[in-house]
Order: structure tokens, then sequence, then C-alpha cells
């Protein structure tokens, strides 16, 4: 049988422990697993559901320390950060919760004395679902919490770098849901790609756009549903008449948290040429008093990179870069003393739009800083990406701001915070971001088909 390895990557890749990884026979089983448990999951309605993984939340938080240490070990988050990852996937969690009844009502279209109409939310079947390793229990949540509420059943498949974080997952929810609602395999793409072309009724995928194009190619050929959250390169724009004291906690945390690697993190600086040694200088005294170190240290405000492959790719962005002059104002390498995939904190200038920095997504804590003297100059530079997740714009103006909101190619954009990401809203990208929307209504709809019911009186 052969196995995966689960190593730390803030040691010298050490391992953890492994775990076998699921054969295609495996993968087959589970999916009609999933099958033979869906009518009852189905059946037992809506609250009967909720109360169900009301207590599934309840057990994670139990193990909130245990998760977070883990997340800290096997992805390098520190341990800080883990935690906070942990009460941020709970509040999603319980947000599906508590909202999921009144989402998912029937809708009535039409009624007179002879006929009613009325629209029903239902299930598609069994849902296939597969995500990254950026943030392993909230990326779980995101993309099973709510089809779990609608009543899909679910074959999932977590990353290849966060195999024992998948496994506590399974073994939480598995102690409480019934069998076969949840059903998980293990290993690295090849067996995700077996999943997509297994007899399942929709597709929910996060991950990079590359993998995005190659699940849409898989699911097109039967019809598939399939809801794509994928990648992102999202630009801060910063007005002249920015309080940048004010604001440059936010954009800091928003490129460097979880040490640059997430979805939607702000990969692209655009600074009006006025103010751009001024957001440079507190940008590097912000840098300059975090501590890089052993992600499973409560002291570390920076851990490594999930994996050797990641500082690989991070090294040759920034090297491309180096080749064309850009200038490295604070960091642009790998910490001397420390062994594992650590990147120190980096702000490049001088950046040119061909360089590989800015028109790939950059995965790491290493942020490209260009300027602009015009608004719409601003504009086209935001929108100078293939990718459209989330943009953040700072301003006082709050009319510019929304002169510029709208002609962002972006799915979330926020004013002088991060403040678009709230249970309230979709989490959604245009272009190659994807398009999928999880949360509130938008995400119910997303994994729900629904059907028309006409009856006569
Ligand atoms: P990835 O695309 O390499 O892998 C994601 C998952 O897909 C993994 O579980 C992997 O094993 C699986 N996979 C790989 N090839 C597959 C195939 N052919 N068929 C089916 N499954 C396959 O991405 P990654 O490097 O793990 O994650 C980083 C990417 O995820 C970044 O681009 C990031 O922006 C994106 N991301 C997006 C969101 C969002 O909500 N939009 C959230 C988190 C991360």
């Amino acid at each position: 049988m052969a196995k995966l390895q689960s190593t730390n990557p803030s040691s010298d890749y050490s391992v953890i422990d492994e775990v076998e990884t699921s054969t295609p026979e495996d993968v087959k089983a589970k999916v009609v697993k999933a099958h033979s448990a869906k009518k009852a999951w189905r059946e037992l309605g809506v609250r009967g559901r909720i109360e169900l993984l009301r207590k599934v939340s309840a057990k994670f938080t139990e193990n909130k320390e245990r998760f977070a240490k883990l997340e800290a070990e096997e992805m390098g988050m520190p341990i800080k950060e883990a935690l906070e990852d942990f009460d941020f996937g709970v509040d999603y969690l319980n947000s599906y919760l508590d909202t999921g009844e009144e989402h998912l009502k029937s809708v009535v279209t039409l009624e007179n004395d002879s006929e009613r109409h009325e629209v029903f939310k239902e299930p598609y079947g069994v849902a296939a679902c597969i995500v990254p390793w950026n943030f392993p229990f909230a990326n779980w949540v995101w993309q099973c919490g709510q089809n779990l509420v609608v009543g899909n059943t679910i074959v999932f498949k977590h990353s290849e770098e966060t195999q024992l974080c998948g496994k506590l997952i399974e073994e939480i929810v598995n102690s409480i849901l019934p069998e076969g609602v949840f059903n998980e395999v293990y290993g690295n793409g090849s067996v995700g790609e077996q999943l997509v072309n297994q007899d399942v009724n929709l597709v929910c995928f996060t991950g990079s756009s590359a993998t995005g194009i190659k699940i849409k190619q898989v699911t097109a050929s039967r019809l598939l549903p399939v809801c794509l959250e994928l990648g992102g390169s999202a630009p801060g724009i910063i007005f002249e008449d920015t309080d940048i004291d004010e604001v440059a906690g936010t954009i800091f945390t928003a490129r460097f948290m979880a040490c640059g690697q997430m979805c939607d993190a702000l990969k692209r600086l655009i600074v009006h040429e006025s103010r751009v040694d001024e957001v440079i200088a507190k940008l590097t005294s912000l840098i300059k008093e975090k501590k890089i170190g052993d992600a499973s240290d409560d002291q570390t405000d920076f851990g490594p990179l999930v994996a050797g492959r990641q500082l690989k790719l991070l090294e040759e962005q920034v090297a491309d870069a180096v080749s064309k002059n850009v200038k490295v104002i604070i960091g642009g390498k790998k910490p001397e003393n420390l062994e594992g995939a650590y990147y120190e904190p980096t702000l490049l200038i001088n950046v040119t739009t061909d360089m590989r920095v800015w028109q790939e997504e950059v995965f790491g804590p290493v942020l490209p800083i260009v300027t602009f003297s015009s608004e719409q100059e601003a504009v086209e530079k935001a929108n100078d990406t293939k990718y459209g997740l989330g943009a953040y714009i700072f301003t006082a103006d709050n009319e510019r701001f929304m002169r510029v909101a709208h002609q962002l190619e972006s799915g979330m954009v926020s004013q002088n915070t991060s403040s678009y990401i709230n249970t309230c809203n979709p989490f959604t990208g245009y272009k190659m971001s994807g398009g999928g929307r999880e949360h509130a209504q938008f995400g119910f709809d997303e994994v729900t088909q629904i059907k028309v019911i006409a009856r006569q009186k």
C-alpha cells in the first residue's frame, strides 16, 4: 500500500507521520458509500441535519488546541494564526447552521384561486469536495459546511500537504454524522482526478487556477455543476489622501498573514507616487518588528512556507524580478540561520509588469510595489492581471472609493480594511479566480438545485 509522508516545514522536513494513499478502488467505494447514505441524510430534513452539525461544531471546538498544534506542525502556520484560523472556521460553520433553515425555505412564485407554484431547493446528491492546504480547517468548513446543511453527502480530499489535518477532520466529523455522509480519500492530485471522474453529482474545488481548468474540462464533458474557488492576485490601491498610519496594519496583514499564502492576499501594491516613500518606510518598520521562526512557537509571527516546492517557486519568481532590475527594499532571500521552508518578508520596488511577481500569483511573503499618478492609471494597473478575487482600496474619499470599486474586475472590494470577508457576504471572484460562491444565500444556492412544483387547487 503506497503511503504519503507528512513533513514539518519548520524543521529540515522531518517526517511527522504517514497516511495510506487511497487506491482507485477506495475512491470508487467511498463514492458508492456516499450514494447509499444520501436518501436518509436528505430525509433527515434541514433541522435534523443542523442539530447533528451543531454537535460536530462543538466537537471541533473541544479539539481546538489539538487542531491548531497540528496545523502549525504540518502546514507551518504560526500557532497564534492557527488558533485564529480555527475560530474563523467555527464562526463560518455556525453561521451556516444559524441561517440554513431560512435560506433553504421554498419560495411561492404564484398563488391564485386555481394554482399554487412553489420553488424548492434540493440537494444534488453526492458532492466531490477538494481543497488546498492554506487554511486547513477553514478550507474544510467553507467547502463542506453548506453542502452538509443542504443535504448533500460528501467525498472529500484534503491537500497532500495536510493529510494529518484531513485525518483529524475525518475522525471528528465521523464520530457524529451517520455512516456514509462524510467520506474522505487521501493522496495527491491524481487521487483528486480519480475522484472527479467518479459518478458524483457536484464538484466543489478550491485551489489553483491551473487545476481549476482541468476540473472544468472533466466536469464539462458530463455537464456536472462545479463550484470553483481559485487563485488571486489582489491589488491594493493607496490614494494620496490615505492616512497611512491608520491603514498600515491592514495592508501588512492582508499581504503577510499565513506567510503570504492566502488566495485573496494583497499581492500587488499600487501607491500614489506622492506617498510611496512613506508607505515603504512604514511597512519596512512593521516587518522589522516581527519574528521569523518555528511555527509551533507562540512568539512566531512568520513561519515557513508550506513546503520546499513553494519556497523554490518563490525564489524563482524573485530571481526573475531581480534579473529585470527590481530593487529589493528588505528581504529577498531565505534567512541564513533557519533550516526549513523559510523566506524573509520582502518588499520590491521598480517592479515592471513583465515580471513574474506581477503576472503570476505570488504565494509567499513578497510584496511588489508600483506607483501611479492618476486614478485611471491606478485602475488600469489593478486590472492588469488574469485574476479577479479580492481588491483593497485605501482612500478617505467615499465617492472615489465607489467609483473605483465599480471599475475593478474583482469579485470583492473593501475600503481601508479587509471587511468584505464576512459571513454575510459571498466569497467570489472574476476572471481566472473562478466565479464560485461560498457563504450566505449565495453559497447555499451554489450547492442546491431548484425544482418548480406547480399544483392545482
Ligand atoms: P492545487 O490546485 O495544486 O491543489 C488543490 C487541491 O487539488 C489539492 O488537494 C490537490 O491534491 C488537488 N488536485 C491537484 N490536481 C488535481 C486534479 N487534476 N484533479 C483534481 N484534484 C487535483 O492548489 P494548491 O497549491 O494546493 O493551493 C494553492 C492555490 O489555492 C492558490 O492558487 C490559492 O490562491 C488557491 N486558493 C483559493 C481559495 C479561494 O477560495 N478562492 C482559497 C484558498 C486557496
